[in-house]
């Protein structure tokens, strides 16, 4: 058996699909790509080859929005039977009502929630009462919940233009250095990869179309494969890449702007 290698954070995409659109976010769930669900036994057969290889200090569902999934409880099962150690849900609370059985499956699996808001218009707030609400007993019930105030420091990974995006671009080291999802190594169609920006980059291409030669080096990004050897493992784990290049090296707040569409 092959001794398992330590790593940050691994992060798991339940679903790509989201109810928000935040700008620049940095998982593209903004650009609506394709709505996939994930089952409990697709993630027991994704993420079986690499449970024996990896792990992780935190094992973090994510998506899109989790809990648009209506097989999170289950996968979220799924998931600790392979990865028993700490795991986050991390979502933005709006459909956490149509999941009763999540607090139990929580409990029962080291799991924490991490409820990020996303603005702080009155329609956003209204949500967020309701969210509040509902998870006050919940958090009374020894469930481990967490807001984060994600909107006061949004940061811009690239630049939305009128056909897409284009990259902000800078200084390689720099850029993963100040790299807020560096440590966070998405397993996504079987493979590891770097960071979110570059697991999701193909699905916001194929939906918007080819974004021009800018992204090539993203394009040429080669994730690693389940059956990887221990020492492509280990060289996985270096710090920057050439990719890099293609994000900021400065930190670029802004204001994001309301990410609730209008039919809300
Ligand atoms: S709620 Fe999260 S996943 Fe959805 S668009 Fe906003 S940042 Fe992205
Ligand atoms: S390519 Fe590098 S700097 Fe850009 S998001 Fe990924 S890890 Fe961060």
């Amino acid at each position: 058996m092959t001794s398992k290698i330590k790593v940050p954070i691994v992060d798991y995409h339940v679903t790509n699909a989201c109810n928000l659109s935040c700008e620049s976010c940095s998982h593209f769930s903004n650009f609506h790509v394709r709505a996939e669900l994930v089952t409990p036994e697709r993630a027991i057969d994704e993420l079986r080859p690499w449970a024996d290889r990896l792990d992780p200090d935190l094992f973090s569902l994510v998506g899109g929005e989790p809990t648009l999934n209506p097989h999170l409880a289950e996968v979220t099962e799924a998931v600790s039977e392979l990865f028993p150690g700490k795991k986050r849900i991390t979502t933005n609370g709006f459909f956490l009502h149509k999941h009763p059985r999540l607090p139990e499956v929580m409990k029962a699996n080291n799991v924490c929630l991490w409820i990020s808001l996303h603005h702080r218009s009155p329609r956003y707030q209204q949500h967020e009462r309701e969210i509040r609400k509902l998870v006050y007993p919940w958090l009374m019930d020894g469930v481990d919940v967490r807001f984060v105030e994600s909107d006061a420091k949004w940061q811009r990974f690239y630049r939305a233009t009128k056909d897409g995006i284009e990259p902000i671009g800078g200084n390689q080291r720099k850029a993963w250095q100040l790299c807020p999802c560096r440590d966070s190594h998405p397993i996504y169609r079987r493979h590891l990869w770097k960071c979110p920006p570059l697991a999701y980059f193909s699905d916001v291409e194929a939906k918007l179309g080819d974004q021009g030669e800018a992204w090539d080096l993203f394009r040429q990004y080669k994730p690693l494969p389940e059956d990887c050897t221990v020492e492509e493992l280990r060289a996985f784990l270096r710090e920057d890449e050439p990719q890099c290049s293609l994000c900021p090296d400065s930190i670029q707040l802004f204001q994001l702007p309301d990410p609730i569409p209008r039919k809300h």
